[in-house]
């Protein structure tokens, strides 16, 4: 299988696995797993900020902290293409009382200041007004095809946040993807928002987690919410041992991803009945559509799977490829020409 379905598929590696059985361990919930406080602090420092919270997944780290900026009949501001808003089952309206506001995600992955100031109640005493209490922002941004958001822009959103009193908080999933798309430092990236998550169980290739990282208070907060969500986890060094691997030792090599993101789109860009939607690749993850009578995207994608390729729809017939680090040239070499055959000669049996 060539499978570009997620880098979430990505499996843990040798050192991973031998951190594994030498982590040292004790009960997290009691903050005694060694392990998972070290996690704590490198993922701390990493990003820049105060304190950090080892969370299960990416989607308890964006509930536990919007829960914890939005008091309940409040809004969060969210992109109407954003992860928060389409992938995570409504969450902070279930269990929060907390109302998404949907803002049109422009094609870069940004919130325009014109929507969110929209957003914003004229008058914040009038008491028909539900108020907004966060601003989410996501990045990279996935189904704009792995967009990095600008540090201009951050900057900008920044300074919107602090005149209106709203804290922003990063769905940053694939955050340090962003970084080496802009080739900075993750912390000038950190520096412009309050609070932010990222994922270790993406390219960074840790089998499980994400992590939250912000101010001690809004640490402490999370930690609360997460016990609650059932997300307080006993001898989590088991987890937090690959995951600090992870972010010692795979964050580099993400730039490899990029480059084969990059060679993919080129490539794709090049068959005749293929439109690229992101031409200009900015990480691991491309979107194209296909523009040929014989297929639909789904049809398309079927006939794909019967030749042992695999990549996902994400919205309005596009298809997404995303590039990890089981991925390699040859299996790039090999897709291009699958697809060549499979739009061409209408081949779709497997050879
Ligand atoms: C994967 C992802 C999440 C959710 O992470 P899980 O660990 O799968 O729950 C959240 N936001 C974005 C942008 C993601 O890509």
């Amino acid at each position: 299988m060539i499978n570009y379905l997620s880098d979430t598929i990505t499996l843990p590696t040798d050192a991973m696995m031998q951190s594994i059985q030498e982590a040292k361990l004790g009960d997290d919930v009691y903050g005694q797993d060694e392990t998972v406080n070290h996690l704590e602090e490198f993922a701390a420092k990493l990003t820049g900020k105060e304190a950090a919270c080892f969370m299960p997944s990416g989607t308890m780290a964006n509930l536990a902290s919007i829960m914890a900026y939005c008091p309940r009949g409040t809004k969060a501001l969210v992109g109407d293409e954003s992860d928060i808003y389409i992938f995570e089952a409504g969450g902070a309206s279930v269990c929060g009382g907390i109302m998404y506001e949907p803002i049109r995600t422009q094609s870069d992955g940004s919130l325009s200041i014109e929507d969110l100031t929209n957003a914003i109640p004229i008058d914040k005493n009038d008491p028909q007004f539900a108020l907004p209490a966060l601003i989410c922002l996501e990045n990279t941004h996935n189904r704009c095809g792995g967009k990095a958001l600008s540090l201009d822009y951050l900057s900008e959103i920044k300074r919107f946040g602090d005149e209106n009193h709203i804290p922003i908080y990063m769905d940053g999933a694939r955050v340090f993807n962003a970084a080496l798309s802009l080739g900075v430092d993750i912390k000038e990236i950190t520096q412009h928002v309050d609070s932010l998550q990222f994922c270790l169980s993406k390219g960074l290739s840790a089998p499980v987690g994400s992590i939250v990282s912000g101010t001690k208070q809004h640490i402490n907060e999370v930690r609360r919410i997460r016990k609650m969500l059932g997300g307080g986890m006993r001898q989590a060094g088991i987890l937090a041992a690959p995951a600090l691997v992870a972010l010692q030792t795979m964050i580099d090599r993400l730039t490899e991803d990029h480059q084969k993101a990059k060679r993919l789109a080129k490539e794709l860009e090049a068959i005749d009945g293929i439109e690229v939607e992101t031409k200009d690749v900015h990480s691991n993850i491309i979107m194209f559509k296909i523009i040929n009578e014989n297929f639909t995207w789904k049809s398309f994608l079927e006939a794909a799977e019967k030749n042992n390729v695999i990549f996902s729809e994400m919205g309005y017939g596009r298809i997404r490829a995303v590039i990890h680090r089981h991925i390699t040239d040859d299996d790039i070499t090999s897709t291009i020409k699958i697809i060549k055959e499979i739009l061409h000669s209408n081949i779709i049996k497997a050879y």
